[in-house]
């Protein structure tokens, strides 16, 4: 019953791909170097999958019937072990997805929003953990089975001062795809500006490990999921249908797991945008959010080669009643 419930929430949704691929990116993760090797059935399978809106399912509740409050990371790989602090968990929840979890991207609106002022990314992140825990937002995180410090396995973490770096170098490109999106880009010029500075006054300071940002995360106790093999994204979906996620195990199964997908929860953003800086204006919110989806498409062109096509989910426009 309660499950019949649950799915009788998923609402109608319009897909939509947006483009082939970013075109600026510096990465080794591709759509074009894999398509020949994955073959067109079970791409096809896949896309008609996406296509379809039937990847998008409800973000899992807790025992008190409340939608859960964390995250996790949109890395599409496949995951082994789940820690909720130092516990084995041996079912993982299905949890909105941003890049890095909520942490990475509150380390983001910081920095596009000119909050980071000492400019060390070791403290921006730790500044970022107590800023959600001052405001009673939840995060989680990966690791991965093979990565040792100074790394811990997830890329938007590991790599955030190369991301910071791409970000000035691709602004124009990231200014584009922003105001492509339809978003409202008030203040994207600003926020552009401050990762640009930060970028230039972070670029000599070698000491940032991303396993010391993933030992404070763990220490909150927070869920911790560590994922294994390769990296095979090959798709890019951007969802905004909130309290909703996009089934990453599916797109797998279909593909005998040759094929992932990249996923965030452009909702979720927004939501972390909003109760972090729920005493600022929208307009600040706002800035907020678009600090994140420039951070999320540094990661794109840090992780990949800029090639893997990019879809939106929205909730279907309704008809106008006659
Ligand atoms: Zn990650």
């Amino acid at each position: 019953m309660e499950l019949e419930k649950r799915e009788n929430q998923v609402p109608k949704v319009e897909v939509k791909r947006i483009v082939d691929g970013l075109g600026f990116g510096e990465g080794n993760i591709s759509y074009l170097e894999r398509i020949d090797q994955v073959g067109p059935v079970k791409l096809d399978a896949v896309e008609t999958a996406i296509n379809s809106g039937s990847l998008l399912v409800p973000v899992d509740y807790d025992p008190t019937g409340q939608q859960i409050d964390d995250d996790g990371c949109g890395d599409g790989r496949v995951w082994r072990r789940v820690f909720h602090g130092s516990t084995e968990k041996f079912r993982s929840l299905i949890r909105p997805k941003v890049f890095g979890g909520g942490v990475t991207m509150a380390m983001a609106m910081d920095v596009g929003l000119g909050k980071s002022d000492n400019d060390n990314l070791q403290s921006a992140f730790s500044m970022a953990i107590n800023n959600m825990n001052h405001k009673g937002i939840d995060f989680g995180g990966h690791t991965d089975r093979h990565s040792e410090a100074p790394n811990c396995g997830c890329g938007a973490i590991d790599k955030a001062p190369q991301i910071i770096g791409n970000i000035a170098r691709y602004s124009h490109e990231i200014k584009q795809t922003i105001e492509s999106l339809g978003v409202n880009s008030d203040g994207l010029n600003e926020v552009l500006t401050n990762f640009n500075s930060f970028a230039q006054s972070s670029a000599e300071d070698k000491s940032y490990a991303g396993s010391t940002v993933m030992g404070e995360v763990l220490k909150q106790q927070k869920v911790v999921k560590e994922l294994d093999g390769t990296h095979n994204e090959m798709f890019v979906v951007l969802n905004e249908v909130s309290g909703h996620t996009i089934d990453q195990e599916k797109v797998r199964q279909l593909s005998d797991g040759d094929i992932q997908i990249f996923v965030v929860d452009t909702w979720r953003l927004k939501d972390i945008a909003e109760r972090l800086n729920d005493n600022d204006t929208s307009a600040v919110q706002n800035q907020a959010y678009l600090s994140a989806l420039v951070y999320t498409l540094g990661v794109a062109a840090t992780l990949t080669k800029g090639d893997l096509p990019v879809y939106t989910v929205n909730h279907l426009a309704k008809p106008v009643a006659a």
